[in-house]
Order: structure tokens, then C-alpha cells, then sequence
């Protein structure tokens, strides 16, 4: 995993921006993955060059999109820790909140930043319709990111509450997700948000490409956002 790693990094231009020693501790972060699998359901995702590249690789490149250095980040619907885990061990100096509604999970992750002793990572258990309409967590970051979680119109409004004005939220998707995001721009901008743009990358070591869709918060989300989950899906902004 880790030379998939090291290649794929240099492809993609980003050996200079991560710590040395980042393909290594990505592999570390792999195998733990793949071993803990077997214990419970983190990923369907089991081939060692698949979490090398589908995980690894993809989450890595944010990276592109973002600078991360000494700021704020919170990944919503984390999961195993994409992308948020990933970004933390190539960004020694990010402060990273990882947020899951599963508790397992999270469990996971805390003993991973336990034993690895790494300091700049809160593990938040809670549904995000909830998490943010806290003071503490709402337009607090610098960034929000999220893969896999739920479509565009949703996650915006799942996401963008805890961005603060001048940061951004950073959505994981599909490269034909063209229609869902048009069908989310209302939205984005009722929640304070604007479309940056979107950015396609090639995974190196696959034919696979992916998308970040880039979004700015420009204004603070009115405080009737996010909605209870049931009304979000029923009623899409
Ligand atoms: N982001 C990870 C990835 O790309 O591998 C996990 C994706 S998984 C398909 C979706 C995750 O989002 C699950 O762990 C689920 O518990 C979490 N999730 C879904 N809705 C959520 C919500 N409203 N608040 C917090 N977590 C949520």
C-alpha cells in the first residue's frame, strides 16, 4: 500500500505539501482499517489497492482545493475518516472534527489518535441536524467537508451551518453530478453559500475520476437552519 501511496501522491503533485512520512502513516491508517474491518463494518471496501487509492488517494486530494495548515475542519459523516482522518495525517497542523452519528466508528478513530498520539482531533458523536445548531460548533470552521453522506441539497444544508463566513464547504461527488448540484444552488445560497466552482481529478493507479464541489460561505446561515431530518427530505431547499 504504501509505494501505491507514495506514487499516487507524487503524481498527483502533492509529495512537497504532506509530511515525509505521509505514504507510510496512509498505509499504517490502511492496514488498522482493513484489520478492524473484520470486527465491524467500517468499509466495504477490502482490497489493499482499492482502500490505497479509492480512500487514500481520493481524500488526498482535497489537498488540491484547500489549504489546510493551521485551520479549522469538520467532516461530516465520517465514517472510517474520510475524508477528515486522512487530511489530518497529511496536515499535522489542522484541527480536525469528526463528526458521525455512529458511535463505533468514532470509537475507532479516538483509540487510532490515541495511539498514535495525535493532538488536533475531536471525535463528535451526534447527527449533524443537531450538532449544528450548537454555539460552539455553528459557523466555527474554517472548512467542511464530506464524502458519501447524502445528496448535494441535503448535505449543503447538513454542512454549511458550521462553516464560517469566509470558509468553505468542500463536497465529495461524483463527476455526472451535474443535475444534483444545479438542483442545489438555491439552497447554497439561502443557507449563505456560493458555488466556487467544481474540480475533476483522475485518481492515479485507477480510470477513475472524481469531483470536489467547491462551495464559499458568504454569508451567515439564518438561524431556522438545518432543519429536522424528516423535514429536509421531505421539503429539499
Ligand atoms: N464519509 C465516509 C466515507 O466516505 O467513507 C463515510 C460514508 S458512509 C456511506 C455515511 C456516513 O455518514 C455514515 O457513517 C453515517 O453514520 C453518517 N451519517 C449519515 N447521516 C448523518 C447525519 N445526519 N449526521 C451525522 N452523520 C451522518
Amino acid at each position: 500500500m504504501e509505494a501505491l501511496i507514495a506514487s499516487g501522491l507524487e503524481a498527483m503533485g502533492l509529495t512537497g505539501s504532506v509530511p515525509q512520512n505521509a505514504p507510510a502513516l496512509l498505509a499504517r491508517y490502511g492496514c488498522a482499517l482493513l484489520e478492524k474491518n473484520q470486527v465491524i463494518n467500517l468499509t466495504a471496501i477490502t482490497d489493499p489497492r482499492d482502500v490505497a487509492t479509492l480512500h487514500m488517494l481520493d481524500c488526498a486530494s482535497l489537498l488540491d482545493c484547500a489549504r489546510l495548515p493551521g485551520k479549522t475542519l469538520i467532516d461530516v459523516g465520517t465514517g472510517a475518516g474520510f475524508p477528515g482522518m486522512v487530511l489530518k495525517l497529511l496536515t499535522p497542523t489542522l484541527s480536525v472534527t469528526l463528526l458521525d452519528s455512529l458511535q463505533k466508528r468514532l470509537d475507532w478513530l479516538g483509540c487510532l489518535a490515541a495511539n498514535w498520539g495525535l493532538p488536533g482531533v475531536t471525535l463528535l458523536h451526534g447527527r449533524a441536524e443537531d450538532a449544528g445548531h450548537a454555539p460552539a460548533l455553528r459557523e466555527q470552521f474554517d472548512f467542511a467537508t464530506a464524502r458519501a453522506v447524502a445528496d448535494l441539497r441535503l448535505l449543503s444544508e447538513l454542512c454549511l451551518p458550521f462553516v464560517k463566513v469566509g470558509g468553505r464547504f468542500l463536497a465529495m461527488k461524483s463527476v455526472d453530478s451535474e443535475e444534483e448540484t444545479a438542483a442545489a444552488l438555491p439552497g447554497i445560497q439561502r443557507l449563505g453559500g456560493t458555488l466556487l466552482g467544481v474540480y475533476d481529478y483522475a485518481l492515479p493507479h485507477t480510470q477513475v475520476t472524481h469531483r470536489v464541489v467547491v462551495v464559499e460561505k458568504c454569508h451567515p446561515t439564518p438561524p431556522v437552519y438545518p432543519r429536522r431530518w424528516a423535514k429536509m427530505q421531505k421539503h429539499p431547499l
